[in-house]
């Protein structure tokens, strides 16, 4: 395994490579955990070449604590990457990326920026447009791989390769749980215990809410969803939406055929978790 920091290295090093040889990328921001790992080993079966960049992007944090507070297990990560045979891994510094103006460019996702995370997080997906977009031209992959824990992320991503007809695949990966149902996270390691423990309300508030929307229209199971979170000692409801997979708009009604999808964003104090589920 080889560690790159500079962008003209990387760029030869990939050069180098006969032209059929597929490269298989997985962006990450580190503090891997086995979420992350299950990206890298689907890649590791389906190409040549491997790549993973480690680089925590400051356009795409709306919250300056949230990326001071991002943790750095640089050595941990590049060992666990090594063990299970990543090829390369991209390590730039955000001047590397930036130069010295640390800024997004402006992108039109077609109003899916507009929903949920958007709503709640300003500018964070031009910032993951503008470092998605950049880290696609340096490393030029066959196949770039992303986790369905951020779906919204997925979908702006596969618009981003639409509307600048990049030549990469998008391969959508399930998420990756706990065995006590919840999402792995760079983040959980921050929970307080008492919070860990009470943390896997989430998952199985939607799996129930998944239940329910068999049987209750979207407006009755979200009033549910949003009662359970009411009086909850340790994790507030920021929202709970149920969307539609391709828009990422509110439901209205069910329209057979379509594809529906619940998301939630809680804080457990500071701390901002995510999830979702198909329904
Ligand atoms: P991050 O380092 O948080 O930017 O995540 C890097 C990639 O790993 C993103 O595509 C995430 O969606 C994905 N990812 C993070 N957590 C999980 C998980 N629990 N299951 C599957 N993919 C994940």
């Amino acid at each position: 395994m080889i560690v790159y920091s500079e962008i003209a290295s990387i760029k030869k090093r990939i050069k180098s490579f006969n032209k059929g040889l597929t490269i298989g990328f997985v962006p990450t921001m580190g503090a891997l955990h086995k979420g992350h790992l299950s990206l890298i080993k689907q890649a590791v079966l389906e190409n040549d070449v491997v790549v993973v960049s480690i680089f925590v992007n400051p356009t795409q944090f709306d919250k300056k604590e949230d990326l001071v507070n991002y943790p750095n297990t640089l050595e941990n990560d590049l060992s666990l990457l090594k063990s299970i045979n990543c090829d390369i891994v991209f390590t730039p510094n955000q001047n590397e990326i930036y130069d010295e103006n640390i800024k997004s460019e402006n992108f039109d996702f077609d109003g899916l920026e507009f929903q949920m995370e958007g709503k709640f997080r300003k500018g964070h997906f031009n910032g993951v447009g503008t470092i998605v977009k950049r880290l696609f031209e340096i490393v030029t992959p066959t196949n770039a791989y992303f986790g369905e824990k951020d779906f919204q992320q997925v979908q702006i991503i596969n618009k981003l390769v639409e509307k600048h007809k990049l030549p990469v695949n998008i391969i959508g990966c399930e998420i990756y749980r706990e065995p006590d149902g919840l999402a792995m996270s760079s983040r959980n390691v921050r929970l307080t215990k008492k919070q860990r423990l009470a943390a896997p309300f989430i998952h199985k508030t939607l799996l129930a809410a998944k239940e329910l929307f068999g049987t209750k229209n979207a407006a009755i199971v979200i009033d549910w969803v949003e009662n359970e979170f009411k009086n909850h000692p340790l994790l507030k409801l920021e929202y709970f939406e149920i969307a539609d997979e391709k828009t990422l708009k509110p439901i209205k009604k069910v329209i057979s055929g379509q594809k529906y999808r619940a998301f939630i964003a809680i804080f457990a104090d500071e701390i901002r978790l995510i999830d979702n589920i198909s329904l």
